[in-house]
């Protein structure tokens, strides 16, 4: 039988907006010493802002136009910004054959014209030479019917309370703070340099994250549990891999929340040291 103080843990942690889908997810959680973080939408709120779009023959507007035309059915935090900078209503008629390769970028058919709208890798994919613009940030390259047409400077900020939240993780005990993130190196380190991080890992496909946090777990093995924390579409296989997965509730997609054992209500990364004293303060209790 499950011991009361498992209730009155699971309790205690939903009144903290933390849903826990197990009292094992308690036992687990406190003895946890790593925590690994994807970065946009978890430590980071998710919501671009369009700083710079540099183009080449096009205008500006026709750029961003194609841009927000290729991402209309993406519900990456990164499409989301560009339909919102775009600011006009999105034609969904024009554009057909829509591929998203995730942590990569999308490719469409824009008025049957082949748009791809991505990183440096996706450019590649496509033989299209891009431009390094040595800009800090996410940077958006662009590609109308085969040929490089700029790019899009983009930057997230980070949530009011994520720097705390890794302070206060530290103070719990945990020993190892890392973040695994698709962005590029240069966006992650500026943003895990500011946080506190102990370690960061850039350029990352979904099926990277797993295999990073598999290598992470065997090198902790026997020193404490691992703990992910993540919010994106492509963060199921790592949410259900890791020792405990966390999820972010309010802005994070379906598949996260299913995939994880820990739900965070209100998206603040702060709950997570919350959670971990609550689930030591009731281990105590029933041993
Ligand atoms: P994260 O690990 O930060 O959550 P993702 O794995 O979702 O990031 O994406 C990694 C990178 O792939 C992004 O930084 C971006 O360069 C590119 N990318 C992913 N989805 C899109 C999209 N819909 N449009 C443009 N670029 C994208
Ligand atoms: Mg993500």
């Amino acid at each position: 039988s499950i011991p009361l103080s498992f209730f009155a843990g699971i309790g205690g942690a939903s009144n903290a907006g933390v849903l826990v889908k197990g009292s094992n997810y308690l036992e687990t959680l406190s003895q946890t010493k790593c925590v690994v973080f994807d970065k946009t939408g978890t430590l980071t709120q998710g919501v671009f802002e369009v700083n710079e779009v540099h183009h080449n023959e096009m205008d500006r507007d026709d750029l961003l136009e194609y841009a927000a035309l290729a991402e209309s059915a993406s519900s990456h935090p990164i499409s989301k910004s560009l339909q919102r900078a775009y600011g006009k209503q999105i034609d969904r008629s024009r554009v057909t054959d829509i591929q998203e390769i995730s942590g990569n970028g999308v490719m469409a058919k824009v008025d049957g014209i082949d748009v791809a709208a991505g990183n440096s890798k996706l450019m590649d994919r496509l033989g299209v030479k891009w431009i390094d613009c040595h800009r800090a940030g996410t940077i958006i390259h662009m590609a109308v019917d085969g040929r490089y047409a700029g790019h899009i400077v983009i930057s997230d900020i980070e949530k009011p309370h994520a720097k705390e939240a890794i302070q206060l993780l530290k103070k719990a005990g945990v020993e190892k703070t890392v973040m695994l993130t698709g962005d590029s190196g240069k966006a992650a380190e500026h943003v895990a340099a500011d946080l506190g991080i102990d370690e960061v890992h850039a350029e990352l496909l979904p099926a990277d994250k797993v295999s990073q946090v598999e290598a992470l777990m065997k090198r902790n093995t026997g020193k404490g549990k691992l703990a992910f924390v993540g919010d994106g579409i492509n963060d199921a296989p790592v949410l259900s891999r890791a020792d405990i997965g966390i999820a972010m509730g309010a802005m994070g997609s379906d598949a996260a929340i299913e995939a994880a054992d820990i739900v965070l209500m209100d998206d603040d990364p702060i709950k997570i040291s919350k959670a971990i004293r609550i689930s030591r303060k009731c281990l105590r209790i029933v041993y």
